[in-house]
């Protein structure tokens, strides 16, 4: 499980996470909602690695993170921006991972077969990003975030950039795959209708806080507060 407890990032003058508290179990789909500017990307890079909190701490079963640089913490990232290698073919951007564990090249295409055919790329893995859709390129971004088949997926606005059709594909397959391979994963969104059709549970932020955090029922029968009802379009 994951336990945030205090966490809180200030730069400078700016609070842009403010002791956010929270557990979230193996194998859950947390959706981290709320406005732009709330702090949920920031809150995604403290997880990952990527950002220091100022004050708090992050656990992985139990375990204080600080002092794990990014690369050790076993987990897989997406970003909006797919950040693919271009000058790499799909089935390279997704052995990449493997290949700086010095993983032997048999294995590494065997372990990139089987999760090009659980994300349907199998087709494309000969093709170079340029060459791929909005949508294919997510595919192989998140391939290549789950072949070292880490225990946690972050995913930060991973379909924003994507037509509304192809979101909602694209996100129901995630979620099937998630389920499927019971990996505990945080997906960022500002979208409450993605939030409430995909996740177990639901931390909604504003202004560097949890205003909430619950099913998406929980959140939508019972709102804490007005904010939570209105985000949700349900108020009073
Ligand atoms: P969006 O939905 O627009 O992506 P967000 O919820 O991901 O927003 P963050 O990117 O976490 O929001 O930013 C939270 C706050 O922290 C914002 O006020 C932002 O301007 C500020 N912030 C983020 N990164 C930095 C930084 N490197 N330096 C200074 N301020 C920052
Ligand atoms: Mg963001």
């Amino acid at each position: 499980k994951i336990q945030l407890k205090h966490l809180t990032k200030k730069f400078k003058d700016v609070v842009a996470v403010q002791d956010v508290n929270c557990t979230i179990e193996n194998g859950e789909m947390v959706c981290l909602l709320g406005p732009s500017g709330c702090g949920k990307s920031t809150t995604l890079a403290m997880i990952a690695g990527l950002e220091m909190p100022t004050e708090g701490a992050i656990y992985f079963d139990g375990q204080d993170m600080s002092g794990f640089e990014a690369e050790h913490r076993d987990i897989g990232m997406v970003f909006q921006d797919y950040a693919l290698y271009p000058h790499m073919t799909a089935s390279e951007n997704i052995q990449f991972p493997l290949k700086m564990k010095s993983v032997k090249k048999k294995e590494r295409l065997e372990k990139v077969n089987q999760i090009a055919e659980m994300l349907q790329i199998t087709k494309l893995l000969h093709r170079k990003p340029g060459q791929l859709s909005g949508g294919q390129q997510q595919r192989v971004a998140i391939a290549r975030a789950l072949v070292k088949q880490p225990k946690i997926l972050l995913l930060d606005e991973p379909f924003s950039n994507l037509d509304a059709r192809l979101r909602i594909e694209l996100r129901e397959d995630i979620r099937t795959l998630q389920k499927k391979l019971g990996i505990t994963t945080i997906f960022v969104t500002h979208d409450q209708e993605e939030a409430m059709s995909i996740s177990d549970r639901i931390i909604l932020m504003n202004q560097g806080c949890v205003q909430q955090y619950g099913t998406p029922q929980e959140l939508y029968r019972s709102p804490n507060n007005l904010f939570v009802a209105r985000f949700l379009g349900n108020p009073p």
